[in-house]
């Protein structure tokens, strides 16, 4: 069977609580989403969490709940899937991108603050800034924090990858440093619902709006009405929302899932520093985690020196004929089609190009045995002596 760059781990206590569910409870719209809530934002030591349909979903209405619009600038890493970019565009605004530092692979603080030196002088600043945590290693926060109160602008944490990440011993998720942070249940990350996201905050009022934008706009409660209830069956909708729910059976799989988290990690790591460790060549080069950060491991990135592009090709092929299915996470968003009329330039972002250049994802996931890792890695290691 061939090996998978990721994949999720199922097992019985997770089907039991979703077959709990199936059997005695609501299947969507009860206490079980509200109940992974709680748990989601105790974990991670936020105020409040809005489980959603999708960290797609829960990145447009972090945006719609500041209130991103036509006529504003949104800035991100085009090192990330392109949902981190296409939030921005779903509300009308513009989006941006602030190039990665080769050593964490994440947005540049420093790139950043001469990016927003300049936008001043031009009246273009931004109004959101969407730091990504790629493979589950945090951004520098606290220096994007410092930025946002110097150029005023907020900030929406895409976590995508770093469910039970720490930055400062704190876990990502409680958003010190942001307005908002979100998170992807999708199989091949940390914790799974199926599809799933969840958005968290320490704003009362963040909170109410994304609750709101999940359910079409629509409020049962009466202080936001214009008028006085018609009568018990009333309701109003009061703003352009969504269905964006999550259901009880994912949230059943999740509350499940997230007890297993903490193993996950420790799966992962364990596989991440035997990676460290075994693969010597000095054509890899591995990832670099700071004093000051856990990652939560959930891609493992090893950057390649080779003479071509064509041997990077050359590389995925005989690793796939082996049964070893490796990735690259990401492709620049600017270089996708979509964004072609962008008027985005490669040049302008040297340190994404040359990531894209050398980048590949290595198979890691919990339940990745020692011997197939073994083999990924004698693979790897035969391939760059030849
Ligand atoms: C997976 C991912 C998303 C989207 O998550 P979905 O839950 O699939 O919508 C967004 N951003 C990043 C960085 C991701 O990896």
């Amino acid at each position: 069977m061939i090996i998978p760059y990721g994949r999720h781990e199922i097992d019985n206590d997770d089907v039991n609580s979703v077959v709990e569910v199936l059997e005695n409870k609501f299947l969507t719209q009860g206490d079980v989403v509200p109940e992974f809530e709680r748990e989601v934002s105790s974990f991670c030591g936020a105020h409040h969490a809005i489980a959603l349909n999708s960290a797609t979903s829960a990145l447009h209405l972090a945006c719609r709940a500041l209130e991103v619009k036509r006529g504003d600038i949104v800035w991100t890493s085009p090192i990330s899937f392109v949902a981190s970019a296409n939030c921005a565009i779903y509300c009308g605004a513009k989006i941006d991108f602030v190039d990665i530092n080769p050593n964490t692979n994440n947005i540049d603080p420093t790139l950043l603050k001469l990016k927003l030196i300049k936008a001043k002088k031009n009246n273009q600043l931004p109004k959101v800034v969407i730091p990504v945590h790629l493979c589950g290693l945090p951004c520098e926060m606290s220096t994007i924090w410092e930025l946002s109160k110097e150029f005023n602008f907020q900030i929406i944490e895409d976590a995508s990858h770093a469910l039970g990440a720490e930055y400062n011993s704190t876990r990502i998720g409680n958003c010190k440093y942001s307005s908002i942070t979100v998170f992807s249940f999708h199989p091949v990350k940390m914790i799974t619902t199926g599809e799933g996201g969840m958005a968290l905050t320490n704003s009362r009022e963040i909170y109410e709006r994304i609750k709101l934008l999940r359910s079409h706009g629509i409020t049962k409660e009466s202080k936001l009405m214009d008028k006085e209830k018609e009568g018990p069956w009333y309701y109003q909708q009061i703003e352009l929302g969504y269905n964006y729910r999550m259901t009880d059976i994912q949230a059943a799989l999740g509350i499940s899932q997230l007890k297993k988290l903490e193993k996950f990690i420790l799966n992962r790591s364990t596989l991440a520093e035997r990676y460290i460790k075994n693969l010597k060549s000095s054509k890899f080069k591995t990832p670099l985690i700071p004093n000051n950060a856990k990652s939560s491991w959930h891609l493992f990135v090893v950057k390649i020196s080779l003479n071509s592009f064509d041997e990077k090709r050359i590389l995925f092929e005989y690793l796939i004929k082996n049964k070893i299915q490796v990735n690259l996470h990401y492709i620049p968003i600017y270089s996708h089609p979509f964004y072609k009329n962008f008027g985005f330039k490669k040049e302008d972002f040297p340190n994404s190009e040359k990531y894209y250049k050398e980048a590949l994802t290595l198979p890691l996931f919990s339940n990745l045995s020692f011997l197939e890792q073994d083999k990924i890695i004698t693979k790897l290691e035969k391939f760059s002596n030849k």
